[in-house]
């Protein structure tokens, strides 16, 4: 090996990296700020393992409507503003209130946690969302370890929440701790917003949301939300876009009792075979969706796209493998991931009133609803949808001459998400990413909802940024929910790094 090379390698590492990325700025400033942060980060590790650990502890649970799981909640919640006041931010803890429980119970709703770092109108502001409750988890569910007690093995932290979403929560927050102990002038101003009612529905965010708006939210730039994960178990990604959800149901009647069949059977229109003829009529067999005008506003696929979807990293056969699937609809990566993200697409969710438990059961259901959604991509507009589902199945519907009656609702509407990838922070991010993994992030979407990062980008009106930490297998929401130990220690760094690259923005 030519030995200048080696020299090279480490002296004008920066300059190489301009020239590659054109506009690409040096990944670290001159006086050497991102090292000393970045071996911050790693000499104390152990200490950020440690309050994550104290998290997790707490069991949030948001989902079951329980006191003492809801007292546990307040906890934790005053535990993240305690920690964020010691941090020197201002914190107030928002009161919403009580929540009324179908059976007659009140209980209380945990407060949103505001907080605020720094209003130095030279920088810009960052506001980070992150929630602190989690699903339910119990021992016998199949966890290997206590839920509860953050369990390393290998290199993965194990519990409850570690990944959704207290791990990336608290990377933030040690990001901005670190320059607090080097005491450094943080590069951002940063507020965080976190709530504890997130795996119950976000009761109250959209209206604190809107109240807030000129309030907490005046002077805020930039939206943050790490609350996904990962296409892959090493590669980092970026996600610029969610997709929505409308939730239809159809309803056929002819009584409210059932029927013996072999009393009535031979001279009705029966519920069960107008649904089912109903239900049949929405998608084919290669996942194409049958209603007509369905995929009239669906966004036309770009070139550039098409690139971005080449360049993804993703292990076909071991997604085929680990789903337990023997053939998806499609043997591309790009063909699979476009039609998970960018395309819509029409699931039957169940019937009700199917008499559906074991058994020779020989009535005939007198009234049977049917299930089924519709993920929406952009540009779908939800009344459209609505429209064009509703004279589909009325038109399959006259078209059996049935003297039943058929209702459908759209019960539920999500709309989809898409950001511009050339952002400002998406950039910057780019390069936090670059610097601290050494490679371009995935550009990935999801193909769920993610309803936070719409009513972001409709109240605020300011860039949402979906920056994930956790890796593709860390089973969120899942048995053994695990973050690695790398994945929160560089991903502290990453928003350390972040900060950085956003103070150098125009
Ligand atoms: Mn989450
Ligand atoms: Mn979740």
């Amino acid at each position: 090996m030519d030995p200048r090379l080696g020299r090279m390698a480490s002296s004008s590492l920066a300059f190489l990296l301009l020239l590659e990325g054109g506009m690409f700025s040096p990944s670290s400033p001159p006086d050497g700020l991102q090292e000393r942060v970045f071996q911050y980060i790693d000499l104390h590790q152990n200490e950020f393992v440690q309050t994550l650990r104290d998290w997790v502890a707490v069991e949030s649970d948001s989902v079951q409507p329980l006191p003492h799981l809801r007292r546990e909640l307040l906890r934790m919640m005053a535990q993240a503003a305690d920690k964020l006041r010691h941090l020197g931010a201002t914190v107030a803890s928002v009161d919403l209130g009580s929540q009324q429980l179908p059976d007659g119970q009140t209980l209380p709703i945990p407060p949103i946690v505001l907080a605020d770092l720094g209003n130095d109108p030279k920088k810009p502001t960052v506001c980070f969302y992150g929630h602190l409750d989690v699903q339910p988890a119990r021992p016998e569910d199949g966890w290997l370890t206590d839920p509860y007690e953050l369990t390393e093995v290998d290199g993965k932290l194990y519990g409850r929440g570690a990944t959704d979403n207290k791990g990336p929560v608290l990377a933030w927050i040690n990001a901005v701790s670190t320059f607090r102990a080097l005491e450094e002038d943080l590069p951002v101003n940063t507020k965080l917003i976190l709530e504890g009612m997130e795996e119950a529905g976000s009761i109250a965010l959209e209206e604190l949301v809107q109240k807030e708006k000129d309030r907490f939210f005046a002077g805020v730039d930039y939206i943050v939300i790490s609350d996904n994960l990962w296409l892959s178990r090493r590669k980092p990604a970026l996600t610029y876009g969610t997709r929505g959800n409308s939730y239809f149901t159809v309803e056929v009647k002819c009584r409210d009792q059932d029927f013996h069949s072999g009393t009535f059977g031979g001279i009705l229109n029966e519920p069960m075979a107008d649904l089912v003829a109903l239900l049949g009529s929405l998608v084919d067999s290669s996942g194409h969706i049958l209603i007509p005008g369905i995929y009239d506003h669906v966004a036309p696929l770009t070139e550039e796209e098409r690139n971005m979807y080449k360049a993804i990293d993703l292990d076909l056969e071991e997604y085929r493998n680990s789903s337990q699937v023997k053939k998806f609809l499609f043997d591309t990566k790009e063909e699979i991931l476009m039609h998970l993200w960018r395309y819509p697409s029409l699931s039957i969710h169940g019937i009700e009133g199917a008499s559906n438990e074991p058994g020779a059961k020989t009535a005939i259901p007198g009234r049977v609803v049917g299930k089924f959604s519709i993920r929406l991509v952009p540009h779908m507009d939800m009344s459209v949808v609505d429209k064009q589902v509703k004279q589909h199945l009325e038109y399959i519907f006259s078209k059996r001459n049935s003297s039943n009656q058929m209702a459908v609702s759209m019960v539920l509407g999500l709309h989809p998400w898409i950001t511009n990838v050339k952002d400002n922070q998406y950039l910057a991010a780019k390069r936090a990413i670059k610097t601290v993994f050494g490679t371009e992030p995935d550009m990935i979407r999801d193909g769920s909802t993610i309803p936070i990062a719409k009513i972001f980008q409709d109240v605020i009106q300011k860039s949402v940024l979906m920056m994930p930490l956790g890796a593709v297998d860390d089973g969120e929401h899942s048995q053994n929910e695990k973050i690695n130990r790398w994945n929160y220690i560089e991903g502290s760094k990453l928003f350390a790094a972040f900060f950085i690259e956003m103070a150098k923005l125009p």
